[in-house]
């Protein structure tokens, strides 16, 4: 049977309406409380208690709470287990309900507090210093559609900052994976979406609206000044403005002004090049093992996520990198210059993010507190930085941003104590001498404080009871105590005293003077409160009037961190500046793994230095030898110099001249890759697909055992089809390892492809792999030595010997697995057959109609032919 909802379930449901898939956090007193699905879902999630709460339709409604005070840390468990919240605030008191229903005439008994969504927590919109990853940009992305192209805006609210692009359908999913949002936000029913996203309405996602909308935040008449926007772009930007808007509930946070970002200045990446690279994160997921975690040296949080973006866009321009490594350059030849600096960093605030809450209205006292150190010491690194001589240019354009605030500085440094709080509600964060009416309050609380004390000391000696204390609580206020043998001699009447409460040990009074005293507290404390605010408000106001210049000194300060991380990383490491060249060379002298080496060292054991040299003439190398040889190592280490040094570090190699690489491929075999849902090899195939229809002369490629998914011809021969397309047709830089030895009969064929492997020597019946790269063909593949050396029982190995030495002797009678080989035209030449021009005789000839020509028409088709041929 079922009833009508009780007023409270009525208001619930409604708000939950609101809230659509989001998680209700519906504020009941000191908890937020969450019924039905969400508290399951909740309760799951968080592993609290699930219990059951009145009624609904006849049945219990399931429910579980979290307390106030301690919410943030539940919802950061929450928004990482992937769920939004929507935040339902009490609007008014419980007097104010009861004089509101006294209004409206309905019974005061069944009065109900009002409670609106005032927020919603999702992924990508928080701004809580506890929320947030101090290493980790937090990343928003509204993407959509436009006429064919796509728009992304992307912008990390914590900080304001904003990019706009625009991109092919098919290269969404790369730059979204470059982006890496925490939340993307997209237009409902479009066909393309990316994978996991939340919907929006289309109409939130208008070229005209999203203009607008910019124009209107920063108050300007053109966007031209910011830069060049397509339609696209501003579409999205549109869709972004709108869900900040929409999950703020009309409090916008910080959005500085929007940049454009162009795909040609950035060395282009996919999403399979990122993760098997392990540029972020390692492919357990995690920050630990991989490239970033290696090289972050950075002092501030600020500096350690601008580092994460040029890893995770390293540039394409040499003018950009080469600016960038004058910097690293001239920190690194300045180790005193630098260990000053890299201490004034570390004492740091995050500027960036205080100014973030600030602006969206969640700051504090302390973030106000932060802005004013953070800007003080930008100054002074300023200073220190000017100081030094043969200043880079990258610096000298950075200067000027890291001063220039000493009004606002001023201005926090009279108003705010030394170490302000994160709360507003006691106060005490205006400095004294600020406001002369708030020392004023100040004085009368403190007065009637000292004044309670003496009355304490009258009292006692009044009383003659040496255990009287004069105390304060939440309930009562102040009131007189005594021990409740003496609680009779005050009861009586004449004393002076009234009763307040009778407790187990001990009796509570109070007297006209102690309540004159106390009132002058309440009454100055709630005047002196209200000024606190005032004025908080006004310092708010400042700061965010400032907030463009203040975001440039945490950027421009977050740069100068990058590149004292890299120049501090290159001295530990013994890492040299990378020369980048305009033609298409790669040559590297003693290059080192950054993350293998780090993790072979802390095992006590040195990593074997390699080189290599490609040019135009010979761009393809083919790498063989054992397994656990170090060929995947070599690979990567290479594709990692480059990354690295077109991100503007040093790089760890004795000497490095890189003609700027326009794309990064690396792809490793099927079988390294398991963790995927689609059959492997057909990923393989996908991700191979992938490089040879946008793979160029500029671009470098590392392909690690491709083909291995499959069975032993099929995958020699896309192997082997897949290098000569490389070598003739893409024409890139490419490092191409593999366990096939047939292969290098491509020599033969490929004047720019060259043979190397990893050496590797039997030593006493033991396998020792000398992790050494050598030119020509590897002599053998070790395979049984390898399986040997990881444990495969003795019996075992022999078996697999008598086995081999058959299908050796085999392989001698039949020529083998390459047998065919040997006639196989070269790829050049079988694809100009596939393409061959359609012979114009036969074309002629197929298109008479011999039955309809004329005689004349007849004799007109032979003199044709005749020229034709
Ligand atoms: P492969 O790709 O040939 O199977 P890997 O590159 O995966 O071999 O290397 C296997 C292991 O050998 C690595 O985990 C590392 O410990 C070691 N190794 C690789 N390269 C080197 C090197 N240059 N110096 C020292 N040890 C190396």
């Amino acid at each position: 049977m079922s009833s009508a909802p009780t007023p409270m379930m009525a208001q619930y449901l409604a708000l939950k309406k609101e809230a659509g898939e989001c998680l209700l956090f519906y504020r009941m007193g000191d908890f937020f409380e969450l019924f039905f699905e969400d508290a399951r879902r909740a309760a799951a999630v968080l592993d609290i208690a699930l219990t059951t709460r009145g009624e609904h339709g006849g049945e219990p409604v399931p429910m579980c709470g979290v307390p106030v005070h301690s919410a943030e840390g539940y919802l950061a468990r929450l928004i990482r287990a992937g769920c939004r919240v929507a935040i339902a605030e009490q609007v008014e008191t419980p007097d104010e309900a009861k004089a509101r229903a006294k209004r409206e005439g309905t019974p005061v008994s069944k009065a109900l507090v009002k409670r609106d969504i005032v927020r919603f927590v999702t992924a990508g919109t928080l701004t809580e210093e506890a929320l947030l990853e101090p290493r980790r940009a937090n990343m928003l992305a509204a993407v959509c559609e436009v006429r064919g192209v796509c728009g992304i805006a992307a912008c990390d609210i914590s900080t304001g900052r904003m990019e706009l692009e625009e991109c092919d359908p098919l290269a969404l999913n790369a730059a979204l994976a470059r982006i890496g949002a925490s939340e993307v936000v997209a237009p409902e029913d479009w066909g393309s979406a990316p994978a996991e996203h939340v919907t929006r309405p289309a109409a939130d996602f208008a070229s005209e609206k999203g203009e607008s909308r910019l124009k209107a935040l920063h108050q300007v008449a053109t966007l031209d000044g910011f830069g060049q926007f397509s339609r696209a772009m501003l579409a999205a930007a549109g869709g972004l403005v709108a869900y900040l808007d929409h999950a703020g509930r009309g409090q916008l946070p910080l959005l500085l002004p929007p940049v454009a970002r162009e795909s040609g200045g950035h060395l282009a990446m996919d999403e399979a090049t990122r993760t098997s690279l392990e540029i972020l994160a390692s492919q357990s997921g995690g920050r630990e093992g991989s490239l970033i975690a290696a090289i972050d040296r950075c002092s501030t949080g600020a500096g350690a996520r601008l580092l994460a973006d040029d890893l995770a866009a390293p540039l394409a321009e040499a003018a950009a990198i080469n600016a960038r490594l004058a910097l690293v350059g001239w920190l690194h030849r300045d180790p005193l210059l630098r260990g000053d600096l890299r201490e004034a960093l570390r004492a740091l605030p995050d500027i960036g993010r205080a100014l973030g809450r600030v602006v969206a209205g969640r700051g504090s006292p302390r973030d106000l507190g932060q802005i004013r150190d953070g800007l003080d010491r930008a100054r002074q690194i300023g200073e220190l930085l000017a100081g030094a001589p043969d200043s880079p240019a990258l610096l000298t354009s950075l200067l000027p941003s890291l001063g220039g605030h000493a009004e606002l500085v001023d201005l926090l440094a009279r108003a705010l104590v030394p170490s302000p709080p994160t709360e507003r509600q006691s106060g005490g964060y205006i400095a004294s001498g600020y406001d002369a009416s708030l020392d004023e309050l100040r004085d009368i609380s403190g007065n009637a404080r000292r004044a309670i004390a003496a009355l304490e000391t009258r009292y006692r000696s009044e009383t003659g009871i040496s255990a009287l204390k004069i105390k304060h609580n939440g309930v009562l206020g102040y009131f007189i105590e005594v021990p409740a043998r003496h609680g009779d001699a005050l009861m009586a009447q004449g004393s002076g005293f009234t009763h307040r409460q009778t407790m187990a040990g001990a009796v509570r009074f109070n007297s006209v003077s102690l309540h004159e005293e106390a009132t002058r507290i309440a009454e100055a404390g709630g005047r002196a409160l209200a000024a606190e605010e005032a004025h908080f408000e006004e310092l708010v106001e400042a700061v965010a009037t400032s907030a463009e210049p203040i975001a440039a000194t945490a950027a421009a300060l977050a740069r100068i961190d990058v590149a004292a991380s890299h120049a501090t990383r290159a001295v530990e490491g013994e890492w040299c500046l990378p020369q980048i060249a305009e033609g298409t060379d790669l040559a590297i002298e003693a290059g080192r793994h950054p993350v293998v080496e780090q993790a072979l060292e802390r095992a006590g054991e040195r990593f074997v230095a390699n080189d290599c040299t490609l040019s135009a003439a010979d761009r393809l190398w083919l790498v063989g030898g054992p397994n656990m040889g170090g060929k995947s190592t070599f690979l990567r280490q290479n594709a990692l110099i480059v990354l690295l040094a077109q991100a503007g570090s040093f790089v760890p190699a004795k000497a490095a001249r890189i003609g700027l690489v326009d794309r990064l491929f690396s792809r490793v075999g099927a079988a390294d890759n398991l963790a995927r849902g689609r059959s492997t090899f057909m990923v393989e195939m996908v991700e191979t697909a992938a490089i040879l229809s946008q793979a160029g002369e500029r671009s470098f490629v590392i392909l690690d055992e491709v083909g291995r998914g499959t069975s032993t011809y099929d995958g020699l021969a896309l192997a082997w089809a897949v290098a000569e397309a490389i070598h003739e047709t893409n024409r890139s830089r490419c490092l191409f390892a593999t366990h096939y030895h047939e292969m290098a009969r491509l020599a033969e064929s490929c004047p720019a492809l060259s043979l190397h492997h990893v050496r590797a020597r039997e030593w006493k019946g033991d396998l020792v792999l000398l992790h050494e790269l050598a030119e020509g063909a590897a002599d053998r593949s070790y395979g049984l030595a390898v399986a040997k050396l990881a444990g495969v029982p003795a019996p075992v190995v022999k078996r697999a010997r008598d086995v081999l030495a058959r299908l050796e002797k085999g392989r001698d009678e039949t020529g083998g697995l390459a047998a065919g080989l040997g006639e196989l035209p070269l790829f050049a030449a079988s694809m100009a057959q596939e393409e061959e021009a359609p012979d114009p005789i036969r074309a002629l000839l197929d298109e008479v109609d011999v039955d309809a020509l004329s005689p004349r028409e007849a004799l007109d088709l032979l003199y044709r032919l005749k020229q034709e041929a």
